[in-house]
């Protein structure tokens, strides 16, 4: 294998719940990048070292900062008092920062099991980064195929719900009818707050996990990535108009402070989805133009172990295309082309690995991110293969485009 410096070209996918999306002001787009909405992102200092579970290192945001005392707070003086009146105040705040902390670590393990799927299956995690009111593993990759993605997607909400089931089996067990109320309170809270984490994120629209459980599935029935991923933006979208709506109900008819919060969730759904649709029919392309508003976000990577006769099984027979980059470590290897894999004879390819039969990464094969499109468009034109892996300013690697990528959005048209 060629030796590269260490910091290659890499690829970063984001595989995000809906919290960490809203307390990070960031935008999920179809395939489940981020890209950032500039205008919420203005202060953004750098996120913290934690330490590392399972060799995946661990980051805390700033913005936890705030919410900590906040959640603390609201535990200590408003739910414990009222639920389980008769302690002190040192109690009562001491329930609280430890109910608060409890919470962090319910949203740790929900991501951690998306990133330990993500390992099983291949991808391997960046890193977890902590915000808000959630956290952010990020993946070395969309997933290849429909059962990794699926598997990746649907254990994070699992997760969630049987640490949830965890809490309330244990105040059932240990606490009920005991003197030990106010810690009982605290169980049931962070029971109900992960079955919410996990009904919530389940819900079968994109940019939720349960979108991604969706286009799995309709993925793995019409070998279309694209088009599932359309039809999983359409329920997402679906799902912001009926939060709306009962928001509005709750608000007038049950409970306002719940029906605020339905619409407000419904609001970004919404607006997360308009953005990404506004993204994907080419309407913000033009006017900013730099490829990084026509590259196409789901890039397939391939390890360079795969062997030939899995890449065509697992990986071809789900994605249409005609080049996939081949990366590891978060580096850039080489590309893999399908017209130069048929000239490999059949009888090879339980043989032969992706490292043996790619073309070795040269400077041709990337792009800026910042390139602006007409200079782009020479690159690519005068480039043998007419298409390129895009690069942001830290050499990662964040999408794919083609000239035809960037002649659809020059032309305005929708991507089919
Ligand atoms: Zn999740």
């Amino acid at each position: 294998m060629p030796a590269l410096p260490r910091d290659w070209p890499l690829r970063l996918t984001r595989n995000t719940c809906l919290f960490e999306q809203l307390s990070q002001g960031r935008l999920f787009s179809s395939a489940g990048n981020f890209s950032s909405l500039s205008t919420l992102v203005t202060f953004n200092p750098k996120p913290f070292y934690l330490g590392r579970v399972f060799g995946i290192p661990i980051y805390a945001h700033y913005s936890w900062l705030p919410v900590f005392p906040f959640y603390a707070w609201a535990i200590a003086s408003g739910l414990l008092p009222r639920q389980a009146p008769g302690l002190s105040v040192l109690q009562y705040w001491t329930l609280g920062v430890l109910t608060t902390m409890l919470l962090f670590v319910s949203v740790l393990v929900h991501e951690l099991a998306h990133a330990t799927m993500a390992r099983a299956e291949g991808l391997g995690t960046g890193n977890i980064t902590l915000y808000m009111f959630g956290g952010l593993a990020s993946l070395n990759g969309q997933p290849a195929q429909p059962s990794s993605e699926f598997k990746i997607a649907v254990v994070g909400p699992a997760a969630s719900f049987l640490i949830g089931t965890i809490f309330f089996l244990a105040d059932e067990a240990f606490l009920r009818g005991t003197g030990h109320r106010a810690i009982g309170q605290v169980l049931r809270h962070l029971g109900v707050i992960n079955w919410f984490l996990a009904g919530f994120n389940i819900l079968p629209g994109l940019p939720l996990d349960g979108g991604r459980v969706l286009r799995a599935l309709l993925w793995h029935y019409n070998k279309n990535f694209r088009t599932s991923t359309q039809i999983a933006i359409r329920s997402g979208l679906m799902i912001a108009i009926t939060l709306v709506a009962l928001g509005i109900a709750y608000f007038l008819f049950v409970d306002w402070v719940m029906g605020m919060w339905m619409m407000a969730v419904g609001l970004m759904v919404g607006l997360m989805l308009g953005t990404t649709e506004g993204r994907s029919r080419g309407v913000w392309r033009v006017k900013r133009g730099t490829v990084e508003d026509v590259m196409n976000r789901d890039v397939v990577q391939i390890p360079p172990e795969m062997k030939i006769t899995d890449f065509i099984n697992k990986v071809l027979n789900n994605n249409h295309h005609t080049s996939f980059p081949v990366v590891q470590e978060r580096r850039l290897y080489g590309m893999l082309l399908l017209d130069e894999l048929k000239q490999v004879p059949r009888e090879d390819w339980s043989r032969l690995e992706a490292r043996d039969v790619m073309r070795p990464v040269d400077g041709s094969m990337f792009i800026n991110s910042s390139t602006p499109i007409p200079e782009a468009k020479s690159i690519l034109s005068n480039s043998e293969l007419g298409r390129a892996v895009v690069l942001d300013s830290n050499g990662l690697i964040v999408g794919y485009v083609s000239l035809r990528d960037i002649s659809r959005a020059t032309l305005g048209t929708r991507k089919p």
